[in-house]
C-alpha cells in the first residue's frame, strides 16, 4: 500500500493522520517546525511553568462533542474556567467579556440587578444599521464602552479600525447583563493535564505513523504518496499565483516578573501595542503553581499584533475581508481541481477554527476519505 504524506503536525494534520492510521493506513507527517502541536505547542520552562509557544490556548466547546470523545482518547482532561480581566485606564481592573461587573467598575456605579444592567446598557446602544464591526459595537454596548473595550484592541489586533472590518469579526464576543464572569459559556472547558503536545503526542505514536520534523513540503514529495493532506498555505502552496491571502500574525514578548496579574489573561484596553499578557503559573496545568509561596518569579508573555510581512512565515488570523474572501475563492477552485491532495487545518482552508471546530472538521474529512478510498 503507497503511503500518505501529511504536511503539518498541527491539530489538523493529527487528526487527520491518526484517523487514517487506525484504519490501517501508513501515514508520513513532515513538519517545517522542529516540534509537532502546531500552533498548540506547549512545554515546560526552567522554572516549571508550563508555557504554550504560541499564545494561551484554551479548549472549549460542547462535553457531548465527537471532538471532546476523540480527545479523549489521548489525554486526561484538568477542568478549568477561563477568567479574563481588562486593565482600565485608571489601573484597576474589571471583567471581560463586559458583564454587570464591567458595567459598575467603568461608571462607578452599583446595580441592584440585572434589569438595571439590562436598562444602563440600553441607554447607551445606538440605533444603527450593522455593516461595519464598529457599526455591531456602538449597537451592542454603544460608544463609551466601545472606546475603552473594543475599539483599541480591534485596531491593534486587526490593524484596521473597526469601521472598516466586516461586522463578521466583532460578533464572536459576547455582552452579559448578569455576574456571570466566565471568559466562555461553554460546559466543556479544560486543559490536556499533561499539556498539549503530550496530547498530539500520544495521537500520532502510532505503529502507521512516521513523523519527521525540521521537513518542508516540496511539491516533488507528494508523488511518492497515494494522497497528501497538507496544512501548508493554500496560496503558498499555489505560488501566490492570485495574489498573497492577508494574515495577521502576533510577536511574543516574554518577561519574568515579580507580580501576580489578577487572571491568566489580562487584555490592554490603551496601551498602544500590546492586546494582551499571558501569566503561566496561573494555568491548572501548570507544574509550577503561582500560589507556591517559594515562587518568586512568574514568567508572562505580552503579545503584538503585527503584519504577517513583519513575521513572516507565522500565519495566525485569516484577514477576512471581500477582496480576500474573492482571492481565496480563487485558490480553492484551482485546490479543488487537484485529486491527489486534501487542504486542510487554519492555512490550508483559509479558515479560522478554534481547536475543537478544527478538530470536528477533520474527522469529517478523514471519515470521508475513507468512505471514497477504503
Ligand atoms: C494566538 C492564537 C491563540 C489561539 N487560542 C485558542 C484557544 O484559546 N482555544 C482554541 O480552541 N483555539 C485557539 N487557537 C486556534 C488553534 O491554534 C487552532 O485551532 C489550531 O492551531 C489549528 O491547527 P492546524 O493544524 O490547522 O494549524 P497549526 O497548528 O498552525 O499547524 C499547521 C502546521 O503545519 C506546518 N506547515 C505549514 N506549512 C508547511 C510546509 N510547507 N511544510 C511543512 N510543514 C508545514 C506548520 O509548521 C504547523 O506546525 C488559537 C490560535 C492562535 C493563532
Amino acid at each position: 500500500m503507497k503511503r500518505i504524506l501529511v504536511v503539518g503536525a498541527g491539530l489538523a494534520g493529527a487528526t487527520v493522520a491518526t484517523i487514517l492510521a487506525d484504519k490501517g493506513w501508513k501515514i508520513h507527517i513532515i513538519d517545517k517546525r522542529t516540534h509537532i502541536a502546531g500552533n498548540a505547542y506547549d512545554y515546560v520552562n526552567e522554572l516549571g511553568e508550563r508555557i504554550h509557544k504560541y499564545g494561551p490556548h484554551i479548549l472549549h466547546g460542547s462535553g457531548e462533542s465527537r471532538s471532546v470523545e476523540f480527545l479523549s482518547k489521548y489525554t486526561l482532561w484538568t477542568p478549568y474556567k477561563h477568567h479574563v480581566k481588562a486593565l482600565l485606564p485608571n489601573n484597576s481592573y474589571t471583567p471581560l467579556p463586559i458583564c454587570a461587573k464591567t458595567i459598575e467598575d467603568t461608571f462607578g456605579i452599583v446595580l441592584e440587578n440585572e434589569k438595571d444592567a439590562k436598562r444602563m446598557l440600553e441607554e447607551m446602544r445606538v440605533n444603527v444599521k450593522i455593516e461595519t464591526t464598529d457599526d455591531l459595537f456602538r449597537a451592542t454596548v454603544g460608544d463609551k464602552m466601545a472606546d475603552i473595550f473594543y475599539r483599541p484592541y480591534t485596531k491593534k489586533m486587526w490593524g484596521s479600525y473597526a469601521a472598516k472590518i466586516k461586522p463578521s469579526v466583532g460578533a464572536r464576543l459576547p455582552v452579559r447583563t448578569n455576574r456571570e464572569e466566565c471568559y466562555f459559556d461553554d460546559d466543556f472547558q479544560a486543559l490536556p493535564t499533561m499539556g498539549y503536545s503530550t496530547m498530539i503526542s500520544n495521537m500520532i505514536n502510532h505503529e502507521n505513523i512516521e513523523t519527521s520534523l525540521g521537513c518542508e513540503y516540496k511539491h516533488t514529495m507528494s508523488e511518492d504518496y497515494y494522497h497528501t493532506f497538507t496544512s501548508q498555505p493554500v496560496d503558498e502552496f499555489f505560488g501566490g499565483v492570485f495574489g498573497r491571502l492577508p494574515y495577521r500574525s502576533i510577536l511574543f514578548e516574554e518577561r519574568k516578573s515579580k507580580v501576580c496579574q489578577p487572571s491568566s489573561v489580562v487584555n490592554f484596553t490603551i496601551q498602544p501595542d500590546y492586546t494582551r499578557c499571558t501569566q503561566w503559573d496561573l494555568f491548572p496545568n501548570s507544574p509550577a503553581r503561582a500560589e507556591d509561596s517559594k515562587k518568586k518569579l512568574h514568567t508572562k508573555t505580552y503579545e503584538r499584533p503585527v503584519d504577517i510581512c513583519d513575521n513572516p512565515g507565522e500565519y495566525y488570523y485569516p484577514v477576512k475581508t471581500e477582496d480576500s474572501e474573492d482571492m481565496h475563492r480563487r485558490y480553492k477552485v484551482i485546490s479543488n481541481a487537484r485529486k491527489d491532495i486534501t487542504f486542510i487545518g487554519r492555512t490550508g482552508l483559509y479558515t479560522y477554527f478554534d481547536m475543537l471546530p478544527c478538530v470536528e472538521k477533520h474527522i469529517t474529512l478523514a471519515n470521508k476519505f475513507i468512505s471514497l478510498h477504503g
